[in-house]
């Protein structure tokens, strides 16, 4: 069983609490307006990866962290797979799992079977379509109509998830990777891309998207 993915990246801090591993999966068929990863909406066959080989690159990155992070594109969208790699996620590691999905959480519980059949495995669900009309300071949210969920009971009796203050959490992180390519990781602010955008031009530094 395999799993179409982007990218795997350790250390991630604006999306949960603690030091998290992020994981990002191609596909998306929302299409919200205004995402921020619309370069993830299309699967690359090239990117396909067995579920194993997956949860090995996890394993490597799990005793330096907290959580596992999944975002995408749409993780549900691959449930038979992602169910997968959750089990072994569970057994093999003390990760918390958070996944965000634009699905609410009653879509997901009247969905296919696979799909229902993978939230008992979830601590935390960031449920609900992005929308870029109402926008919000709320911590790991990236807009006001999305509900972050407590699925387990592990996530309800952490603290960092209900004390969380946004002014003390980064939201954005920007990373320069070998090949010269910048990742935006986090949620992004109104403002900030066209902020951030302006900073660098007056370094002399101009981004093509
Ligand atoms: S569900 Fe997520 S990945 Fe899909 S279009 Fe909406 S914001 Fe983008």
């Amino acid at each position: 069983m395999s799993l179409y993915i982007d990218d795997i990246s350790p250390g991630v801090t604006t999306l949960g609490p603690g030091n998290r591993i992020g994981l990002w999966l191609q596909g998306c068929t929302l299409r919200c307006p205004g995402c921020m990863s619309p370069e993830l909406f299309e699967r690359k066959e090239s990117c396909r990866q067995k579920v194993r080989e997956v949860f090995r690159q996890l394993l490597a990155y799990a005793p330096d962290h907290t959580g596992l992070t999944i975002s995408g594109g749409e993780p549900f969208q691959q449930a038979p797979a992602l169910k997968k790699l959750l089990l072994l996620v569970q057994e093999y590691t003390s990760l918390d799992i958070l996944i965000y999905s634009g699905y609410t959480l009653a879509e997901l519980q009247r969905g296919p079977a696979e799909v229902a059949a993978v939230l008992p495995l979830v601590d935390v669900l960031i449920a609900g379509r992005y929308r870029r009309d109402l926008p919000t300071s709320k911590p790991w949210l990236g807009s006001r109509n999305q509900i972050l969920h407590l699925l387990s009971r592990r996530a309800q009796m952490d603290k960092k998830y209900k004390n969380a203050i946004p002014r003390d959490l980064p939201s954005l992180e920007v990373r320069v990777k070998e090949n010269n390519k910048l990742d935006l990781i986090g949620i992004p602010r109104p403002g900030d891309r066209a902020r951030f955008r302006d900073l660098l031009l007056q370094r002399g530094i101009e981004l093509k998207k």
